[in-house]
């Protein structure tokens, strides 16, 4: 008989992945995890250091998570979502608005806010409707198509929604999400397949043509020297569409920090002062917390002891998204990876009353959103989503991300003095870390040098796995990560970099 590795080489094409590369070695073929451990089928074992592509939170094999998974397959696997409800669904939808919710604007740590403003906009904009589907790229595609008919319904029929997101945005492979996407790279090649959006430029401070300051040995958003110049340009952005006669019907982003784009995390005030112009030219808020969401950006918005007393006496109170930590309303709210603790694909799409509203009419009026997938509300995906949001909010686990993310930049500070080391850029539980020839130039290696890949290749035989968005290392560990665990992928990381001036 074959073994599994001879059956892939044989007959399985991996994603984003040259697969000539792929054939030239022997794949690893992962046949179980525990916790933060992956073992292969060799039995070595390797420390999950990106969480299985940034899907899962609480560790492989978790025993609330599987059992959970048992006890509904012991009642039904899957049954339809058209034309039928069911139980671990329907409660899900209601954990989800719930864990959505701004409940107080002292949680947040953006610039400081209006209170009076942003009090009417979250109590307009609450998300209340929960669109379940299967990853992070059908839940963008619901949002998106959801608010290009919103608008046309709400504009009139003869409005031309266009969406405007940010540089360097990674949304997802579907049409549509790519469309919304610019990474030339990946989404190029397709460009006669899409639809035409605009891009506006992203608060990457570290390589900003307006930072003026020079390189220093810590994250480029403490240091930069600049007049918030790229919220000028999200400025002159909407306003250049206004004077075309028609203002953008949405704005599409990652809160607080970039994934795919490379890790760009934004200055504190950014994502308050864009959102707030987005709004006032009357654009929807698409807010993409597939990597960001379920408590990826950390516990609390700055860990200090009082905070993290708070959060830990009071669980629930451990915002879990992005958004309703920075007190940012948006009108979608896309979730997916970590959804289900990154058991099962699945994914949701939540919005408010109003846009509901506007699909709401007479069968024959034909106002029904058309859309739907065979596996949406899945029970199986349900059910480990609940059993992951338990989890999420109790306070065993809010104790433990909080001492994770003060041990992650505790570890991430030794990186520091590595010269190939440009950048660390932690948000919360997830951290990149740009990789440069040299610092004090921050000239950049070529893609072809493949320092990022060179550099996991080496973490690998470390024991450590994760990959890297171009030049940039990824961390993000699940949040059951231990400390010596961490200590080991900090090493891994420190001993890849400095391999590549062998
Ligand atoms: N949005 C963001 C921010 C993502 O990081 C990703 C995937 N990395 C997606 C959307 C697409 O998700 P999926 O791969 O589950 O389709």
């Amino acid at each position: 008989m074959k073994t599994a590795a001879q059956l892939d080489h044989a007959h399985v094409w991996h994603p984003f992945t040259q697969m000539r590369d792929w054939l030239r070695r022997e794949p690893t073929v992962i046949v179980s995890g525990k916790g933060t451990t992956l073992r292969d089928a060799k039995g070595r074992s390797y420390l999950d250091a990106n969480a299985s592509i940034w899907t899962n939170l609480h560790g492989h094999a978790h025993p609330k998570i599987n059992a959970a998974i048992t006890r509904q397959l012991k009642k039904i696997a899957h049954s339809s979502a058209l034309g039928l409800a069911n139980e671990p669904a329907s409660v899900l939808a209601g954990r989800l608005v719930k864990a959505a919710e701004i409940y107080d604007l002292r949680m947040t740590n953006d610039a400081p806010p209006e209170k009076a403003a942003r009090k009417s906009d979250i109590a307009n904009r609450k998300l209340q409707k929960v669109f379940f589907s299967d990853d992070g790229s059908t839940a963008l595609e619901v949002a998106l198509k959801l608010a290009y008919e919103y608008t046309r319904r709400t504009r009139g029929a003869k409005s031309r929604p266009r969406f405007l997101s940010l540089d360097g945005a990674y949304h997802g492979d579907t049409i549509g999400a790519v469309s919304l996407g610019h990474i030339d790279l990946f989404h190029k090649a397709y460009g006669g397949m899409l639809f035409a959006t605009d891009k506006v430029m992203s608060p990457y401070c570290y390589r900003c043509p307006f930072n003026r300051a020079k390189p220093e040995r810590q994250d480029a958003r403490k240091y930069r020297r600049c007049h918030w110049e790229c919220i000028g340009q999200v400025e002159r952005k909407f306003a250049a569409r206004k004077k075309k006669g028609e203002n953008y019907a949405a704005f599409v982003f990652e809160p607080l920090m970039q994934g795919a784009a490379g890790l760009i995390a934004q200055p504190s005030g950014w994502l308050r002062q864009a959102t707030d112009i987005a709004r006032a030219h009357g654009a929807l808020l698409i807010a993409d917390e597939v990597m960001t969401g379920f408590g990826r950006t950390g516990v609390t918005c700055h860990v200090t002891d009082e905070a993290v007393e708070r959060v830990s006496r009071k669980p629930e109170d451990a915002r879990l998204f992005a958004c309703a930590r920075t007190g940012i309303q948006p009108d979608f709210l896309c979730v997916a990876k970590g959804l289900t603790g990154g058991y099962l694909p699945m994914a949701a799409t939540l919005t408010t009353q109003k846009v509901f509203a506007a699909f709401l009419g007479e069968y024959e009026e034909f106002k029904t959103f058309f859309h739907g997938h065979s596996f949406t509300g899945n029970q199986l995906g349900a059910a480990a989503s609940l059993a992951s949001l338990d989890i999420l909010q109790s306070r065993e686990s809010v104790r433990r991300r909080a001492e994770l993310q003060q041990e992650l930049q505790q570890e991430l500070a030794t990186l520091w003095s590595l010269p190939h080391v440009g950048d660390i850029r932690q948000v919360g539980l997830v951290a990149g870390i740009e990789l440069v020839k040299d610092w004090k130039t921050r000239k950049p290696f070529a893609l072809r040098e493949r320092a990022g890949i060179r550099v996991c290749e080496a973490m690998a035989r470390h024991g450590v796995l994760t990959r890297p968005v171009g030049n940039v290392i990824v961390l993000m560990p699940p949040y059951g990560t231990t400390r010596g665990q961490l200590k080991k992928m900090v090493a891994a990381v420190r001993a890849g970099i400095e391999s590549l001036h062998s």
